[in-house]
């Protein structure tokens, strides 16, 4: 069983894609963490993020084993990847790595971008979870103000605004829903109806 959660920056994929896993005894996977990762290695080894010969060699050379590296949190990481999984050679190199990570009995739940369209096209169940910018920007300024951290609103929401506009508008594997993906809108519902509504999805499929 694989499924597939793909959508944009703080549209709650993650937290839906763990409790899914958690609930069906499945393997999960946060695909993000290995852009994520790939950025933080061409940075520590002294060169820019738009080095290509650098991210390709990061993405060839990646430790799975580095993936809960604290470092790879945080919005500043998140754009970091933005800018390496442009690289259509960067992407190539991790698919092996998801597909394989796909296959594990007795299924996982991979979230990421093109989770539906490009890793695993034929999946079981695909979702893609968005909701509006403004919404998932205010819920970015919830989690940055429990913690602490002054940030504007303004500047929150700018910041989804560009990472959406290049993840989505990126030639190689942009995100996008998958034609036979259920659109799963959050901008309303509470993380406990999203779920609610992936788990109904996935036991129809499954049956009983
Ligand atoms: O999901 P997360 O915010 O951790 O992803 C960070 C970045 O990694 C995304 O903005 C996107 O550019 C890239 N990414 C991707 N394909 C994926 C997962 C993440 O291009 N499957």
């Amino acid at each position: 069983m694989i499924i597939a959660i793909d959508g944009p920056a703080a549209s709650g994929k993650g937290t839906l894609a763990k409790r899914v896993a958690e609930h069906f005894g499945y393997a999960c996977l946060d695909t993000g963490l290995l852009y994520r990762a790939v950025a933080r290695d061409v940075a520590r080894q002294g060169f820019r993020l738009e080095d290509i010969w650098a991210a390709i060699a990061a993405a060839r050379g990646l430790d799975p084993a580095s993936f809960d590296d604290p470092a790879l949190r945080g919005t500043a990481a998140g754009d970091a990847a933005s800018i390496v999984a442009r690289i259509p050679v960067v992407r190539a190199a991790l698919l092996t790595y998801q597909r394989d990570f796909a296959r594990r009995p007795p299924g996982a739940v991979l979230d990421g971008r093109d989770i539906g369209t490009i890793v695993c096209p034929d999946a079981d169940v695909k979702i893609f979870v968005t909701a509006t910018p403004e919404i998932r920007a205010k819920r970015r300024f919830t989690e940055f103000e429990a913690r602490g951290d002054t940030v504007a609103y303004e500047t929150v929401l700018a910041d989804i605004l560009v990472r959406d506009a290049r993840d989505s508008g990126r030639p190689n594997a942009p995100m996008a829903q998958a034609a036979d993906a259920m659109l799963l809108d959050t901008s309303n519902l509470s993380i406990e109806a999203a779920f609610d509504a992936v788990v109904g999805l996935i036991k129809r499929k499954i049956g009983p």
